[in-house]
């Protein structure tokens, strides 16, 4: 079988790159040409653990190919995927404008029937309006072909995307014929074989189900800030209660933990986008507005306690970063927290020095020199009025306590994602706050 992919970011290029390693055939393209001329030389433009060695192995094998023209491909595959950024639009609903350019490429150049299949995350109705516009290029150019447009929404996450991909909890699978879900069926066999559940549905249900699962991921993130918060100010630890209901096997422990607010390039813009479904729908997504507006104010909780105790004095204050991205194992800086507590940090007049073990790079794309770029973790907190930990990477997790104070100027510690033990910090003679303790 092959197939194209449309779009090689990272769910793209995981996407391509996956099938290719089940023995599909795989064309993946993406418009911008410096990316696919990189892909080709086997330069991977993404931070993503194991993808690497498995482009090269498929590129070797001749099953995966890089192009920007559709065109050269589309008439060879049977399926195409899209897989084009949905990024949110001003008002917060998702901008279909590279999902539908997409729809209309495929529309004008396509001689033979085609699967069109949806993998950007896209609100209930959008299987329509692609229908509609590779119809109304057809029309154009006075030609009835076939084509089955479906919806197979992607749940992989950043940094195991790879195994997200391979080994998924469940594929779900939108489609309106038979012909497609035929199709679809022998492409996911593999998965069906290694007895991975492939879930068929109509496709309003499938676009639906990956913003339901978001959502429902992004409310348990700031149901738990909200507890953490609460167990604060009363005196109760939200590492305990995070076990004590975790336990609990209706409530499973996994998304449980507190911390500085979800981030990244999913959860904001599918939270805004369901919120903004419902409401030009007549309906108002109450839990999810709450839920944004405390995610909001927790990306500033640990500049709230470094304002506290400094006692709002942070003007010419060094302070050091650990992590920029919005999780480990990534170096996606889509709204990330850092980047709002380091705007809140450079407005009050401090002077920031950040280290991130992979998106130093990007955050220079962003931030240009507003910041200083430590050379590693101790490098960061020479002369530091206060440490600040922002993202869990396993290599923060174990430093030389002793190394660290000696190079502070102020031992004092804020860990964002309470990866650290109060006595072990307090022992070495560091004054030492987290979340919801
Ligand atoms: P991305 O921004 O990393 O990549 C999108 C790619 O599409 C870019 O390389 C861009 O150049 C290309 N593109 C845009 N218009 C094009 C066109 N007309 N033809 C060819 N290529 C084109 O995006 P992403 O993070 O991979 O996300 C893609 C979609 O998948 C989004 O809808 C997102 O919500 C969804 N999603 C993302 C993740 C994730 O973890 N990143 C997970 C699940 C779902």
């Amino acid at each position: 079988m092959k197939i194209a992919i449309v779009g090689t970011g990272y769910v793209g290029l995981v996407t391509g790159t996956c099938f290719a390693e089940m023995g599909t055939e795989v064309f993946c393209v993406d418009v911008n040409a410096e990316k696919i001329t990189n892909l080709k030389q086997g330069i991977i433009p993404i931070y993503e653990p194991g993808l690497e060695e498995m482009v090269h192995r498929n590129q070797q094998a001749g099953r995966l190919h890089f192009t920007t023209d559709l065109r050269e491909c589309l008439n060879e595959v049977e399926v195409l995927f899209s897989a084009v950024g949905t990024p949110p639009d001003e008002d917060g609903s998702a901008d279909l404008k590279y999902v539908l350019e997409v729809a209309r490429t495929v529309g004008r150049n396509m001689t033979k029937h085609l699967l069109v299949v949806t993998k950007s995350t896209v609100p209930v109705g959008t299987a329509r309006k692609i229908r509609e516009a590779i119809q109304e290029e057809l029309d154009k150019r006075n030609l009835s072909i076939e084509f089955d447009v479906a919806s197979n929404p992607e749940f992989l996450k950043e940094g195991a995307a790879i195994k997200d991909f391979m080994s998924p909890d469940r594929v779900v699978v939108g489609v309106e014929s038979e012909r497609a879900k035929e199709l679809m069926t022998r492409l996911y066999r593999p998965f069906l074989l290694n007895n991975f559940r492939v879930i068929f549905m109509d496709v309003p249900s499938a676009e639906m189900t990956k913003y339901a699962a978001n959502a429902m991921l992004a409310t348990r993130i700031s149901f738990m800030n909200d507890v953490a918060n609460l167990c604060e100010i009363v005196g109760a630890d939200v590492n305990m209660v995070r076990k004590g209901i975790g336990s609990d096997g209706r409530i499973g422990n996994r998304f449980l933990y507190a911390g500085i607010g979800y981030g990244g390039s999913c959860f904001p813009k599918d939270i805004k986008a369901l919120i903004k479904t419902a409401r030009s729908n007549g309906y108002r997504m109450r839990i999810l507005e709450a839920v944004e507006e405390v995610n909001e104010e927790q990306k500033s909780i640990l500049f709230r306690k470094l304002d506290d105790y400094f006692k709002g004095d942070l003007k010419g204050k060094r302070i050091a970063m650990w992590g920029l991205a919005f999780k480990p194992e990534t170096d996606d800086m889509r709204e990330a927290p850092s980047l709002v507590l380091i705007d809140k940090l450079l407005a009050s007049g401090c002077e920031v020095y950040v280290y991130d073990p992979v998106s130093m790079e990007e955050t220079r794309r962003r931030l240009g020199n507003t910041v200083h770029y430590a050379k590693d973790i101790y490098d960061a907190v020479v002369d530091a009025d206060a440490l600040l930990l922002v993202t869990e990477w396993k290599e923060f997790r174990m430093p030389s306590w002793s190394a660290v104070k000696k190079l502070m100027a102020t031992p004092l510690i804020l860990d964002g994602r309470n990866i650290y033990d109060v006595k072990e910090l307090e022992e070495n003679g560091f004054v030492y706050h987290c979340v919801g303790r």
